[in-house]
């Protein structure tokens, strides 16, 4: 008898916990609330007008540094949604969300593409297939933003922290991450979690930066003719002896390090010594230790090239005061390296939305709008929005809609149980 007691006891113990986990779960924003099913319901069912939405947004052509068109659209999009929308000084388009706290999760998508102005951006189709340069890059990310919050406004969704659905500037090439770190700036003290949407792979999920750097080096000198001036120091010839000494450089593996000479410019004719000579350098690393040494490295090789040539024009009689060669070196971008804590309740919830949805994911390392949250300590990853897609970066670049909905469901999932669903 005394045992069937504690056994009942027990039971109504065990019972109550899971009832109180279950409401606690609910409040949190588990996935049987049934404004979460609402939301996951609308994602589905718009899937259509989503993808109709990516084409307008791909086809408002935004090369580098020339975002507006596309950020004035994208600021009617949002408005549309119910957001409270602002453009700031660097040219990032921000909404707000406002929460009963003000605690903030940023999700953001990039709006600049790598491709020049006057690059053809129209969206041709080809059996379920949308072609168009920038069609995933990012417009699969600048399609979702809208989704999203058309969403959780048609759902009547309130949350506990505020949510920044963010169209921000600067992500490729030489933007520099400039939008994401005005934003990690203007925001940091509020800033709980980051979530850069870019592009459609939802089979991984960016969690570590990639530390990297571009340089551009510049060698001058005093030009002449390839015949009357032949043996004066040609910055050329100079950059070549560098590039040969540099290229040679042995990288580690792990952590993984990497180098690229990616440009190079100069002269004006082939019977011409050239006035000067140009390149750019790309350096990349797990680490930022190994991305400090190989850039040492760099610039003791292309210094040896000088010093050879320079005693190559010395031994043909050429290397008097006014034939010197001159080096600058100019920091094109920095793009620090940072990590995602293991137990991050932003991996969690992303991972429990993987779960939910019967999505795996693995992990990666890479160099994105995460990089500049993560090297300030804040949580943030990096993720695609949903479908396929192949070609980035190229005129030839494609995207498929197919199973989109699982891409937007799986942010909306992890963002929900992130806020907090207030009553
Ligand atoms: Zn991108």
């Amino acid at each position: 008898m005394k045992r069937v007691l504690i056994l009942f006891a027990l039971g109504v113990l065990v019972t109550s916990f899971i009832q109180n986990f279950a409401r606690k779960a609910a409040a949190s924003g588990a996935p049987d609330d049934p404004r979460i099913a609402r939301v996951m319901r609308i994602l589905r069912d718009g899937v259509s007008a989503t993808t109709e939405e990516q084409i307008r947004i791909t086809e408002i052509p935004a090369p580098p540094f020339q975002e507006s068109a596309r950020a004035a659209y994208m600021k009617k999009l949002l408005t549309g949604a119910g957001l409270r929308v602002e453009t700031d000084d660097t040219g990032n388009v921000i909404g707000e969300w406002p929460g009963t706290s003000p605690e903030i999760i940023m999700i953001a998508a990039h709006m600049d593409t790598v491709f020049p102005a006057g690059t053809d951006v129209r969206v041709k189709r080809e059996g379920g297939r949308l072609l168009a340069p920038g069609i995933s890059d990012n417009g699969t990310g600048l399609a979702a933003l809208v989704a999203l919050s058309n969403a959780f406004r048609d759902a009547k969704i309130k949350t506990n922290r505020t949510i920044l659905f963010v169209a921000d500037v600067g992500e490729e090439g030489e933007g520099n991450l400039r939008g994401m770190r005005a934003l990690a700036e203007a925001y940091k003290k509020r800033l709980k979690y980051v979530l850069a949407l870019d592009g459609s792979a939802i089979e991984y999920v960016t969690t570590s930066a990639l530390a990297s750097r571009r340089v551009e080096i510049t060698i001058t000198g005093p030009g002449g003719h390839s015949w009357s001036d032949f043996g004066a120091p040609n910055p050329i010839h100079a950059m070549g002896r560098g590039i040969a000494r540099f290229v040679t450089v042995h990288v580690s593996e792990s952590p993984r390090t990497s180098f690229n000479v990616g440009e190079i410019e100069g002269g004006t004719s082939v019977n011409s010594i050239p006035a000067s000579a140009q390149m750019k350098v790309d350096l990349r690393s797990e680490s930022e230790s190994e991305l400090a040494a190989i850039e040492g490295h760099l610039r003791d090789a292309v210094k040896a090239g000088i010093d050879e040539e320079m005693s190559a024009a010395r031994e043909r009689g050429m290397a008097g005061s006014a034939n010197l060669l001159n080096l600058k070196i100019n920091v094109l971008g920095v793009r620090p390296a940072g990590e995602l804590p293991e137990n991050s309740p932003l991996l969690a919830a992303l991972l429990t939305a993987d779960t939910q949805l019967g999505n795996r994911s693995r992990r990666e390392r890479s160099s994105t709008d995460a990089n500049i949250p993560l090297s300030m300590g804040i949580h943030a990853i990096s993720l695609g929005a949903g479908g396929r897609s192949g070609g980035a970066h190229t005129l030839d670049e494609w995207y498929d809609p197919t199973g989109r909905e699982l891409g937007l469901q799986r942010v909306a999932l992890a963002v929900l149980s992130l806020a907090g669903l207030e009553p």
